[in-house]
């Protein structure tokens, strides 16, 4: 058990300058799932109105001091930029990784701090002003395939992934969030921290603060005559032009065709839920359970609706139009 950590106003305000993009966010279960032991995420919701809550200095602070935990999100929507970039590795051999990017940032004179995670770590880039997510996703997309090292996606089950996840937000999007840094980590139960300074709530804020940051011209100097590597820029169909999954057969949606890598778990078959992957849960790929003896019963443990299940596997549910 570690002593009470308290997170001045100062540190607090330091804090959301340096990782909140916007309003919105998520929090982390602070009980485990009864069936499956994890902490999932969810959107807070006010009591009594169910609307959704904006991120305060107060919840904030709770977060630093280890009360809950909270996700942030990659972009803001009105904008289509971030603050930052954060490298989120986690198999073997991702720390190699991460001091291999690091180390090539450094030849650009860009600083990345590095966060220790569960299995690995997270590098973290920071902007002077917000940039457009798009530009920092061909930055680093195109560094790392430089530099060899693998990106998950694209067929790679392992490798780095980048936040932001996404060039630009749909209206009513939020993109993907990641663990908000110097929190308690509610499945392991303990907090990581920044290599750089001393394990100290105000050191580690001190070092970030001076952690060099990216400007907007820099970033562009780095990217002229760059584009986001084919593989990678997948165009997602927008809501409206979004082809209705009917196929050729006139079969109905099957979920099956929709998820790869399923194992059988009892009766069920379980894999990575696309929802929470959009949203860079689900690591363990264990969130979906789809019905052996029905496939097309299929239920997601952290609660993804069938509408947002539909939608990141980009067959959204028909939308009924009155005649
Ligand atoms: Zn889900």
């Amino acid at each position: 058990m570690e002593t009470a950590i308290k997170a001045t106003s100062e540190i607090v305000g330091d804090y959301s300058r340096l990782f909140v993009n916007r309003g919105a966010y998520i929090l982390q279960s602070s009980r485990p799932h009864p069936e499956s032991g994890r902490h999932y995420y969810f959107r807070p919701k006010a009591k009594g109105t169910g609307e959704e809550l904006s991120l305060t200095a107060a919840t904030i602070r709770r977060h630093l001091e280890g009360e809950l935990t909270i996700g942030l999100y990659a972009i803001n929507a009105s904008t289509q930029r971030s603050k930052w970039v954060a490298i989120d590795a986690d198999y073997g051999g991702a720390m190699e990784d991460l001091l291999k990017l690091q180390y090539s940032l450094r030849e650009d004179k860009v600083e990345a701090a590095l966060e220790m995670s569960k299995r690995g770590g997270h590098l973290w880039l920071f902007m002077e002003r917000p940039v457009l997510a798009r530009e920092c996703r061909i930055y680093i997309y195109n560094l790392a395939l430089r530099l060899g090292v693998r990106i998950r996606g694209a067929g790679l089950a392992e490798g780095i992934e980048i936040f932001p996840k996404h060039d630009e937000l749909r209206k009513g999007e939020f993109g993907n969030a990641i663990r908000g840094p110097l929190g308690i980590h509610r499945g392991a139960n303990r907090r990581y921290w920044f290599y750089g300074a001393d394990y100290d709530l105000e050191k580690q804020i001190g070092f970030l603060n001076q952690v060099q940051k990216l400007d907007e011209d820099q970033l562009r100097s780095f990217i002229a005559g760059k584009t986001m590597p084919p593989e990678f820029d997948r165009k997602r169909p927008s809501a409206d032009e979004a082809v209705p999954c009917v196929h050729s057969s006139g079969r109905e949606f099957r979920i099956l065709e929709h998820v790869d890598k399923v194992r059988k778990v009892g009766r069920n078959y379980v894999t990575r839920c696309p929802s929470c992957a959009d949203a860079g849960q689900d690591r363990s790929g264990d969130n979906m359970a789809i019905s052996i003896d029905d496939p097309r019963k299929y239920i997601c443990w952290a609660g993804c609706t069938k509408e947002m299940i539909r939608r990141a596997v980009g067959c959204p549910i028909p939308v009924r139009r009155s005649a």
